[in-house]
């Protein structure tokens, strides 16, 4: 088989470089920047354990993907409503795992390039791949349909902390303000859906609440980034004989804008159908298409349900056990799927500019 060009040099792109290189394919990874991980700088974010039974470490160890990375159990959760009510929730199982983003030695970034160069692929740095000469297209978020701010620091918590802020004022249409922290460094990041203009100004209110609330000193200056991320239901991930994975080719949780999962299993699935010449579309629905259904469904959930039906979903979250909660609202039902038939109706009517992969841009 000859040599595979992939464009982007994300998550998607190194576990399905590792997943090439290791049947011996010569996988060659482009990334624009001079460095690894150009969108994050040191920062938290999360690996999310409650759509699938193992543990999604535990995948990746076994796969041979990313083995030795920070990767932090997390089993209570601080979740605020407008009102600054504080709902504690826990959970048995660890409902996520607290990772690190950016170029440092314990980042699932470096991990992940790692494993990719470990098992021969070609990493190239400074390197911008044309769409047009890729097998594989990486490249991330193409559009901006939501927006986020982060600020990463050294903090002095007592304990490893994750909280959330909600409520419309906070972070408009289902945003939210977060906090994740393992104690000796903490982010604050801001998601928001609607009134990007005012992006800073959320960020700087929201920081300001997590401070007063956890006496948390922000130095001056702090590592501050904007980003932005892509929400839609893809149709299709194969275009012109190229395959998309991660976030260009839309796979995303679209309820809260988490992807990391879906791009990292993306990758592997690609190249599991470039190694078994099976269709990669039929993959990825199989494992994804209804989770993504579900997601829309409780995102447009979330963005009519106004403060109350937070307050209310938070209240319910703090009196289950965590894990089980929100694997619950990911089981498929007849609501559910009423839902998402009605957000795949509303979202039509809207700005959904991403093209001809997707499923609600055709369907306008
Ligand atoms: C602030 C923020 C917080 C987040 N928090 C979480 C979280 O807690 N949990 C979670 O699961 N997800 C989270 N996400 C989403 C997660 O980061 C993404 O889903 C994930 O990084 C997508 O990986 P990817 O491989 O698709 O692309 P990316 O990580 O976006 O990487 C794509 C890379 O391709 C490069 N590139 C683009 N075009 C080209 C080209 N033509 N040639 C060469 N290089 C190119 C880019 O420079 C970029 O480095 C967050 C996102 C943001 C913005």
């Amino acid at each position: 088989m000859k040599d595979i060009q992939i464009a982007g040099c994300g998550p998607s792109a190194l576990a399905c470089a590792t997943m090439l290189a290791k049947d011996r394919i010569e996988a060659h990874v482009h990334e624009r920047a001079p460095i690894l991980a150009p969108r994050f700088t040191d920062s938290f974010q999360v690996l999310e354990n409650w759509t699938e039974e193992t543990p999604f470490p535990q995948q990746l160890k076994a796969a041979g993907i990313a083995a030795d990375f920070f990767c932090q159990p997390v089993h209570k959760f601080l979740a605020y409503d407008e009102k600054m009510r504080c709902f504690e929730c826990k959970s048995k199982q660890p409902y996520w795992f607290l990772i690190r983003r950016g170029r440092e030695q314990d980042s699932l970034d470096s991990a992940l390039l790692q494993s990719a160069q470990h098992y021969g692929a070609k990493v190239h740095f400074s390197s911008t791949l044309a769409y047009e000469n890729a097998g594989i297209i990486a490249g991330g978020p193409s559009g901006a349909d939501g927006v986020a701010m982060e600020t990463s620091f050294d903090a002095d918590l007592a304990e490893k902390t994750c909280a959330v802020l909600l409520g419309n004022k906070i972070a408009p249409r289902a945003g939210y303000a977060y906090l994740l922290s393992d104690g000796k460094r903490a982010t604050l990041g801001t998601a928001i859906t609607d009134d990007f203009s005012n992006l800073v100004s959320y960020h700087t209110k929201a920081m300001g609440l997590f401070a007063q609330e956890f006496s948390l000193h922000i130095p001056e200056n702090p590592q501050t980034k904007a980003n932005y991320v892509n929400f839609f239901l893809p149709k299709t991930a194969q275009q012109n004989n190229r395959l998309y994975i991660g976030e260009a080719a839309g796979f995303q949780d679209l309820s809260l804008g988490i992807g990391l999962r879906y791009s990292i299993q993306s990758g592997m699935l690609a190249a599991q159908s470039i190694l078994q010449g099976q269709n990669f579309d039929l993959m990825w629905k199989k494992e994804f298409s209804q989770k993504f259904k579900i997601a829309a469904g409780l995102r447009i959930a979330l963005e009519s349900s106004g403060n109350s039906g937070i307050s209310h979903f938070l209240s319910g979250a703090s009196k289950s056990d965590l894990r089980e909660y929100l694997s619950s609202l990911y089981r498929p039902s007849m609501l559910k799927n009423s839902l998402a038939s009605i957000a795949m109706r509303v979202r039509r009517n809207k700005n959904c500019n991403h093209g001809e992969r997707c499923e609600w841009c055709l369907k306008r």
